[in-house]
Parts: structure tokens; sequence; C-alpha cells
């Protein structure tokens, strides 16, 4: 379920969905990962924005478009020198523009 949420906020970043092979992993000099079917990309998982590192992407990407914008302020702070959001505070962001992303 989170999962669909995450893949359409990705896709709306304009971002690959990677689709993968889990049973075949590839090894470079990064570390271990997969390559996307779709876009070739080396990755190690798709974004799952209940983490941090995702969540300041779709944040920083937010604050990019104007219709957004408005619905950011009530949820968040401004982004320089705020302090992080918790991991609930960040969901109920994550959960916000996803529903009013595909309403
Ligand atoms: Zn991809």
């Amino acid at each position: 379920m989170s999962d669909e949420r995450d893949r359409f906020l990705t896709e709306s970043m304009g971002e690959c969905w990677h689709e993968y092979d889990l049973n075949a992993p590839v090894l470079t000099c990064k570390g271990g990962g997969f390559v996307c079917r779709k876009c070739r990309e080396f990755l190690v998982s798709n974004n799952d924005f209940s983490t941090e590192e995702d969540f300041e992407r779709l944040l920083r990407w937010a604050h990019t478009r104007a219709d957004l914008r408005s619905l950011l302020p009530r949820l968040s702070n401004d982004l320089p020198g705020r302090k992080p959001l918790s991991h609930r505070e960040r969901m109920r962001l994550v959960q916000a523009l996803y529903e009013f992303l595909s309403r």
C-alpha cells in the first residue's frame, strides 16, 4: 500500500519507479544492487519516503511546485534551518502530498 504511494510520488517527481529482478543482483565497486529494466540505471532500491533521505528529496521537489507550495507551510516549516521532522510528521506530509496529487 505504501509501495503504491511511493510509486505514485516517485513518478510524479518525474523519476523512474524501477523494475528489477531481485534474483539477479549485480555487484559493483559501490556495493550490491540491481539494474532497472526500464531505465537501465544501477540502483539499490526504489524510493521509500518513510526514510529521511528520500523524504528530503520529495520535500525539495515539492517546494519547486507552485501548486504544492501552498500545501507545505501548513505541514512543515520552511526548509532552511528547520529541525528534522519526526517519522510521524514525515509520513503525514507524504500522505498529504499523495492525496493532493492523486485526487
Ligand atoms: Zn528505472
